[in-house]
C-alpha cells in the first residue's frame, strides 16, 4: 500500500459571520488508509466535511487532490474526480428495488471516473455488475426488495453500494453508523474495511471503538482546530484529547 497523500487541506478556515468554525485546518488523508475525524459537538467536524467534498466553500485555505487544486471546483465536479460523498450525491429512491438502485446508480454520466470497470460498463454487463456490489454489500436476499422495505442498517448499506457504483476513489463516509443497533455496527464496520481495501476512506463517526478499530489515522478536531492527530493508541493517551471529551 502506498502511502502518499490523496486529499489535503491546506490552512483551511471558515466563518460563519464572522464566528470561526474551522481555523487553519492542515489535513493530510494518504492514499489506501481508513482516516476517521471525530472530536466533540461544535468541533467542526461536518464543516471540514462539506469543504473538502465543495459543498461549503472556504473562508480562506485551499483543498489538493491528487495533486490537484480542487478549491474552486463544484461537487458534482469533484464526484466526477473520484472524490464522493455517500449519502449526498448517491440518492436513494424509496420506491425502486434495491437492484434498480443500483442499476440507477452505474449508469449514471460520470464518464471518465468509471475506467475502474470501464470494460465491463456496457448495458449486458450492467445488471451482473449491479449485483456484484449488491452482493459486496451483504445485500442479495434484499435484491428485489423495494429501498422503503429494508430495515434502517440495510438501507445505509445501499446507500454504500449506490455510492461505490459511482467508483470513488476516495469515499467520504458522514456518520456512517449513527442510529444502528450492534449487528448493523457490525456489519457496516466489517463492509467499510472490505471497501477500503481497494479505496481510501475519509470518515466522520462517533463511535470510538470502531473508530478505534478500523482506523489507520485519526484527526481530534476541537474548535475548529487539530487538537491531535495519529493512531488510536497515539490519539487516545493525549491528555488533551481526553480533556476535550470530558469537557462536553
Ligand atoms: P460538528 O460536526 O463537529 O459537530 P459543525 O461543523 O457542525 O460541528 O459546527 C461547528 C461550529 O460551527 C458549531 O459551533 C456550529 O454551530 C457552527 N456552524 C456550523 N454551520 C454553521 C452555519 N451554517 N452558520 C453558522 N454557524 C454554523
Ligand atoms: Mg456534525
Amino acid at each position: 500500500m502506498s502511502q502518499d497523500v490523496i486529499l489535503e487541506a491546506r490552512g483551511l478556515s471558515k466563518e460563519f459571520k464572522g464566528f470561526i468554525a474551522v481555523k487553519e485546518v492542515n489535513l493530510q488523508v494518504r492514499r489506501g488508509t481508513i482516516h476517521a475525524l471525530i472530536g466533540p459537538n461544535g468541533a467542526g467536524k461536518s464543516t471540514v466535511f462539506n469543504l473538502l467534498t465543495k459543498f461549503l466553500t472556504p473562508t480562506r485555505g485551499q483543498i489538493v487532490y491528487k495533486g490537484r487544486d480542487i478549491t474552486a471546483m463544484k461537487p458534482a465536479d469533484v464526484a466526477l474526480l473520484g472524490l464522493v460523498r455517500s449519502f449526498q450525491i448517491s440518492a436513494v429512491f424509496p420506491h425502486l428495488s434495491v437492484l434498480e438502485n443500483v442499476r440507477v446508480a452505474l449508469q449514471r454520466p460520470l464518464g471518465t471516473s468509471f475506467h475502474f470497470w470501464k470494460p465491463e460498463s456496457s448495458l449486458h454487463g450492467l445488471r451482473d455488475r449491479a449485483m456484484e456490489l449488491i452482493e459486496a454489500v451483504n445485500l442479495t436476499p434484499w435484491a428485489n426488495h423495494t429501498a422503503a422495505e429494508l430495515p434502517y442498517g440495510r438501507k445505509r448499506a445501499l446507500e454504500i453500494a449506490t455510492t461505490l457504483a459511482l467508483d470513488p476513489e476516495v469515499m467520504l463516509l458522514d456518520e456512517p453508523l449513527a442510529g444502528m443497533g450492534h449487528e448493523d455496527i457490525e456489519r457496516t464496520a466489517a463492509l467499510i474495511k472490505r471497501v477500503s481495501a481497494d479505496r481510501t476512506i475519509l470518515m466522520v463517526e462517533h463511535n470510538l471503538s470502531v473508530v478505534a478499530h478500523l482506523s489507520d489515522t485519526i484527526t481530534v478536531l476541537r474548535r475548529g482546530e487539530i487538537l491531535a492527530e495519529g493512531p488510536y493508541d497515539v490519539v487516545s493517551r493525549n491528555p488533551q484529547v481526553m480533556e476535550a471529551y470530558m469537557g462536553t
